[in-house]
């Protein structure tokens, strides 16, 4: 197998800059070396930060049609690119291919696109008091934003943070995950092509505690923070911020339930299933491993849900076949797996999967774990109540509407849900039930990116998406004028 070699570099004040501790990248296939990145530390931190308050004086004021024009050409230049960064994707996590070219850089060109119109378009409001005087709410970017993404899904992560951050003119400080640093180092570049000024856009690389993100957080000249990851880094990044009262808005973990009733339609049923529970190998916080169906459906779409999951190839990312790729890293799968040995302890059954699959070299080194279906947890079993984040998902049968509302909301997590009937009065009622924020009906994964996303509960707080974003990113100003 031919191995590409990429070295990553920081992008601060229009420069890509390769200084700091080399930290090696790993294709999660293989776990062979496929990179290296330069650690950030607190000078670069402050260079990136302080070229983003520099850049911020001139972006912000801008014309938006200037800013939607340079954000358009980013946009093409990544449609341009689309092969490349699909393929870079798999290299830095282990997707299948088919899934990245399945609408996912359409969706990231999308990203970008969106907000350019939007933040063109946007109007303000006034309100002409009786007394003659004229009360009107004036909009300004925020400054300086700092973007910390997870490595699940890094390109659309960092995109789906810039696009409005960019658009609104604040200018931004993003660090991407270390496990997953070379799409958003190729992302920079063609923001470079594309023509953004220097130091609107900067990219540093590094880790979390102790490195560039915990910096990048308690940074004094850092006046927004759009944090992707987990619940626990959440909660930590937020009293990072406190100090200096930075605004946050954060996308954390989930634990989303996949609710099929009785009346749903079998064949559609499964296919969704399918996608909810293993796109992206289930490290996915909008999937929605708790599968609950309702008792006269469930040893049907047990037999056929578990055909359909034992059939689904499994390997090699680049092969178009593949549709279950490799977790990000050997840390991650072992706990996965003491998921997987903890329900077993527990009296669960594993239905399907459970194990490494047995592929042939360089795989065999790779992160590999069978799509997983367990069978017989209970919901309160630690199983069922945390992020897994892996292709394991457990099924449950219930009988009434209340029982399986009341299973969902059983977790501490609130990011997304998944309801199956063909009873619309139901979909209603669980829509309103249901705590989430996002709830398909008989669909997974299609949002238009005007509605807000984002968590209830611990999966997060705030919500970003069309006008959402605005409020996120922008300041607002009552400015009260005299008719005298
Ligand atoms: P993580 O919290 O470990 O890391 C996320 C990012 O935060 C990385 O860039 C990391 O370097 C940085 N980081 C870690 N500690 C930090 C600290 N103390 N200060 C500043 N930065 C710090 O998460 P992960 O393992 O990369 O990603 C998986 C998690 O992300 C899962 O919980 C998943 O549910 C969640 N996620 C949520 C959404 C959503 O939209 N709600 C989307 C994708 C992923």
């Amino acid at each position: 197998m031919d191995y590409p070699f990429f070295q990553v570099s920081h992008y601060i004040n229009g420069q890509f800059i390769n200084r700091g501790p080399q930290f090696e990248i790993r294709y999660p296939a293989t776990n062979q070396v496929i990179g290296s990145a330069p650690e950030a530390g607190a000078t670069e931190v402050d260079e990136a930060v302080q070229a983003a308050r520099r850049a911020f004086a001139q972006w912000s004021r801008t014309p938006v049609a200037e800013r939607r024009q340079i954000l358009k050409r980013f946009a093409q230049l990544i449609r341009d690119h689309e092969a490349e960064l699909a393929t870079i994707e798999t290299w830095d996590v282990g997707r299948p291919i088919s899934e990245n070219r399945a609408g996912y850089i359409p969706r990231i060109v999308a990203n970008i696109e969106f907000f350019a119109d939007f933040a063109a378009t946007h109007g303000s409001e006034a309100y002409p008091m009786d007394n003659g005087y004229i009360n009107y709410v004036l909009r300004q970017p925020v400054g300086v934003a700092a973007l910390i993404a997870p490595w699940n899904i890094p390109l659309l992560q960092a995109t789906w943070k810039m696009g409005p951050a960019l658009a609104f003119g604040n200018t931004v400080v993003l660090k991407p995950a270390e496990l997953t640093p070379i799409g958003t180092w190729r992302l920079a570049q063609i923001a470079h092509a594309a023509g953004f000024p220097p130091g609107v856009i900067n990219v540093i690389h590094g880790f979390g505690p102790d490195s560039a993100g915990e910096l990048l957080t308690r940074h004094p000249e850092v006046n927004l923070i759009s944090f992707t990851g987990e619940t626990t880094t959440g909660k930590i990044i937020m009293a990072a911020a406190a100090p200096t009262l930075k605004r946050v808005s954060f996308e954390l973990g989930g634990k989303g339930a996949n609710i099929i009733f009785a009346d749903a339609d079998i064949e559609r049923a499964v296919a969704i299933s399918l996608r909810s529970s293993f796109f992206n190998q289930g490290e996915f916080c909008l999937a929605g491993p708790r599968i609950l169906v309702q008792r006269p459906l469930y040893e049907t779409f047990l037999e056929r849900f578990q055909a359909a999951t034992a059939a689904l190839k499994v390997g090699d990312p680049f092969d178009p076949a593949t549709r279950v790729g490799a977790l990000i890293a050997p840390e991650h799968l072992a706990r996965v797996r003491s998921y997987i040995e903890l329900a077993c302890a527990g009296g669960a059954r594993i239905l399907t999967g459970g194990e490494q699959p047995h592929l042939p070299r360089p795989f065999d080194q790779g992160n590999f774990l069978l799509p997983t279906i367990i069978a017989e947890a209970q919901p309160h079993d630690r199983v069922c109540q945390e992020e897994i984040f892996g292709p394991v998902v457990t099924i449950v049968p219930f009988d009434e509407e209340e029982e399986a509302v009341a299973i969902a909301n059983g977790v501490s997590y609130g990011l997304s849900a998944v309801v199956q009937t063909r009873d619309v009065g139901r979909a209603v009622r669980l829509g309103a039930a249901l705590e989430a924020g996002t709830i398909w009906v008989n669909d997974f994964f299609v949002r238009d990116l005007r509605v807000p996303f984002g968590g209830m509960k611990q999966s997060g707080i705030g919500r970003e998406g069309g006008h959402y974003s605005l409020e996120f990113y922008t300041e607002v100003k009552t400015i009260c004028l005299s008719n005298q």
